[in-house]
């Protein structure tokens, strides 16, 4: 038997021994080392001696519990399991419980295992992970967003665009894409400097923000250019709306000078006989209002117009080069 006495003794775990009193009764060279205490000090003692004191009362009542249920198994698998040095100081630990019956006398042992390392590693990793997550969320934000104005950019206009037209395309309802585009903008810079001409398109952007509707998909089509898709508005509608949000841009307060926007719309009527398909419906509606777009800014500017109401001699010149 001696063998086993030495593989108990020079175990690299710590190995408890306790009787059903939860008395300490048998420990091992490694306990001794792990918790800084000689074997004379805890032999007799209860086990809750080595538990930080938090955890002791609720410590005692799952010993009595595992004495009942004795069946061989790891401590607490849910939680973060603690052990306290004879100095104090706290170490987390993993635990594995297992009853002995010795002589009629039903004992555990307790074999303990200082996890410190191996938890500072999972926490690093831990940390690791959340910081990654932190940045990719970051960066499909910055990805999505335009820097200056927090609006969507092009690229995810074009994609959340498309799926509204997708889905006004198979419910056979209408949608309205609406170009906005600031009225001689460059002479607010030339006058009150890029930085004023800045703050005017972040307020121009929140306003349009405020004043359409959360389902609308509000996107910095560039420079001083926005664009908004709005699904289910009809032509009467989408000129309600082109109208409250000219107005909104109109009525900016706390700028360096007021600031006046050109509105161009036009709208997707549900046709059972087009064969055209979303994307290039998206392509058609935003050429018909850069178009109306166009037209408002040759007819003075602070207005807004819908393709449908373009007189049909309007020569589609793009409005890219004419504005
Ligand atoms: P129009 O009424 O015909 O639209 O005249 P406009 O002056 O608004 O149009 P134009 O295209 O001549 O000028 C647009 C200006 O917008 C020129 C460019 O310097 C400025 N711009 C583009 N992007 C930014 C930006 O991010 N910040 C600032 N401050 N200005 C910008
Ligand atoms: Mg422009
Ligand atoms: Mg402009």
């Amino acid at each position: 038997m001696e063998i086993y006495r030495r593989i108990f003794e020079y175990a690299p775990d710590a190995m408890l021994v306790l009787g059903r009193d939860g008395r300490l009764c048998l420990v091992n060279a490694q306990a001794e080392t792990l918790f800084g205490y000689d074997r004379s000090e805890l032999l007799g003692r209860t086990v809750e001696m080595l538990v930080p004191a938090r955890f002791a009362g609720q410590h005692a009542a799952h010993r009595s519990r595992f004495m009942d249920e004795a069946q061989s198994r790891q401590m607490g698998r849910q939680q973060d399991l603690y052990a306290q040095r004879k100095d104090g100081s706290e170490f987390s630990v993993d635990v594995m419980l297992s009853p002995m019956i010795m002589a009629g006398e039903q004992l555990t042992l307790c074999v303990v295992r200082d996890i410190t390392e191996r938890k500072a590693a999972q926490d690093a990793l831990e940390h690791q992970t959340n910081e990654l997550l932190r940045l990719h969320a970051e960066l499909e934000l910055l990805a999505n967003h335009d820097g200056l104005t927090g609006l969507y950019n092009w690229r995810a206009f074009y994609e959340h665009a498309g799926q509204l037209l997708t889905t006004a395309h198979r419910r056979h309802e209408k949608a309205s894409i609406l170009i906005l585009d600031l009225d001689r903008f460059k002479q607010i810079n030339d006058s009150f400097g890029h930085a004023e001409g800045d703050r005017v398109l972040q307020a121009a952007a929140a306003a349009l923000k405020a004043s359409a509707r959360q389902s609308d998909i509000v996107a910095r089509h560039g420079g001083e250019e926005f664009v908004i898709a709005a699904f289910g508005l009809n032509e009467a509608e989408s000129l309600v709306a082109a109208e409250r949000l000219r107005a909104a841009v109109a009525n900016i307060e706390n700028l360096a000078c007021s600031v006046t926007t050109s509105v161009g719309v036009a709208t997707f009527v549900p046709d059972t006989t087009s064969r055209q398909e979303p994307p290039t419906l998206l392509a058609d509606l935003l050429d018909r209002a850069d178009q109306a777009l166009y037209h408002a800014k040759r007819t003075g500017r602070n207005r807004i117009y819908h393709f449908d109401q373009l007189p049909a001699d309007e020569d589609a010149a793009p409005a890219t080069d004419a504005r």
